[in-house]
């Protein structure tokens, strides 16, 4: 009888815990910034900053930390063969696709604390959350830490089968080859075509992370809506003129590569802004030959490089520079030739429906928001390919990233986790 008392008196309390507002739900700031002091010791270099590149004796170190962490927070941990730890969280309907969240943990050479740990950290919090409410959401949760996204979003685009065996052939920041630094982690790059998921296995992906630019600082506002992750084309532009001596040859006769690519510059500039919209262009690269002083060049390569959220729209900008180009080499008496560099990243666009619950998350919180373009890539942008995906950004100090100065405010921190939970739980409520 007593038993059966106490049993009934579980039920009753359990009941009564379920039912707390799910919109009252408070994640703890607090732990969020104890755990990214606690991973940024792993790896810390003197000057403040984190040296913990993707198959590092210190990736290592902050996975094995991370793991711990989500196995004592009840997460199903497994590592799959690209190296990314995923935790599962059961739902209440198995049937469901998984609702997927996180980032990644390593770092650039000489990087900051912020840069993947904010989002890997609050998804962390958001499975204590829902832990300490006793919530279980409809769709099981995954909570995924990509492996090295820093060295090309590699564990992110295995999920897609992108990783060809050209590049488990290059050599990662840590020295190791892609493919034994696979191997290092957990990993096996012989098996990554198990590792693909297809479309319609994920209901959504979500990603919180730091802006890494310094729009929403200087605007003053709380919470970043991004509409998509930019595409990127390379191009190497040639210039050929004349090599002669610079002391004999007439300024008017000369075939200068350099003039004429210093002239490409201010073009490439000049197309770019004369437009209305947030393109950005860059001639990041210039290699002059013969390269002395008393040499006029005669031959100059540029690294050009135009991103966009259009991939139709980097295209038209760059046959308007190509045009600027031709006139430049009919004028100066040179070649000017053009060839595509690298691998072309393709935008990625972020699901509008979750954009409408980042917004109302941010709204019943008090928040102030705006959209915004990611220009920096992220492990979200391959996992478009198969899901609908948001991203939640908060503010940068300064707008710096990729340094030890790198740095976000914990309040900013706090917000941006608890938007991510409340769009967690709008989206787990949607049929
Ligand atoms: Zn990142």
């Amino acid at each position: 009888m007593k038993k059966s008392l106490l049993v009934c008196l579980i039920l009753v309390s359990s009941v009564a815990r379920a039912q707390v507002p799910l919109l009252s739900l408070k994640i703890n700031p607090q732990r969020i910034q104890t755990r990214l002091l606690e991973l940024s010791k792993i790896g810390e270099l003197p000057n403040g900053g984190v040296g913990r590149v993707a198959y590092s004796k210190a990736d290592l170190e902050g996975r094995a930390y991370f793991i711990a962490l989500m196995k004592k927070a009840g997460l199903d941990v497994t590592i799959d063969y690209a190296g990314n730890i995923i935790g599962r969280r059961k739902g209440k309907n198995s049937a469901l696709k998984p609702i997927a969240f996180g980032s990644h943990i390593d770092s650039v050479p000489n990087g900051g604390n912020y840069d993947g740990p904010v989002g890997s950290i609050s998804g962390l919090e958001l499975i204590e959350t829902l832990n300490e409410n006793k919530v279980v959401t409809e769709h099981p949760l995954e909570l995924i830490i990509f492996a090295n996204e820093e060295g090309g979003t590699v564990g992110s685009g295995a999920m897609i089968g992108k990783i060809t065996p050209t590049a488990l052939k290059s050599i990662s920041q840590s020295g190791l080859t892609i493919a034994d630094g696979i191997r290092t982690i957990g990993g096996n790059p012989d098996s990554l075509s198990k590792v693909v998921r297809k479309k319609g296995d994920l209901t959504a992906f979500i990603e919180l992370h730091i802006e890494q630019g310094g729009i929403l600082m200087t605007e003053n506002q709380q919470i970043g809506v991004v509409e998509g992750i930019v595409g990127i084309e390379h191009w190497d532009a040639t210039i050929e003129g004349t090599p002669n001596h610079a002391g004999t040859t007439p300024m008017n006769i000369r075939r200068d590569a350099l003039l004429a690519a210093s002239k490409l510059v201010i073009a490439l500039n000049e197309v770019v802004t004369s437009h209305e919209g947030r393109q950005v262009g860059t001639v990041g690269k210039m290699a002059v030959e013969p390269g002395a002083y008393n040499v006029i060049p005669g031959k100059v390569v540029l690294g050009v490089e135009i991103r966009d959220l259009s991939y139709d729209k980097i295209w038209s900008l760059f046959r308007e520079f190509e045009s600027r180009a031709s006139q430049i080499a009919k004028a100066s008496e040179t070649t000017i030739t053009f060839t595509q560099s690298g691998v072309p990243v393709i935008p990625a666009l972020t699901a509008k429906t979750i954009q409408d619950k980042i917004i109302v998350a941010a709204k019943s919180l008090g928040l102030s928001y705006r959209y915004m373009q990611s220009g920096a890539g992220h492990d979200s942008q391959e996992i478009a390919q198969i899901a609908p995906v948001g991203m939640v950004f908060i503010p940068s100090v300064g707008g710096i990233s990729h340094s030890p100065k790198e740095f976000s405010k914990g309040v900013d921190i706090g917000n941006g986790a608890t938007v991510l939970l409340q769009t967690l739980l709008a989206i787990d409520r949607e049929k």
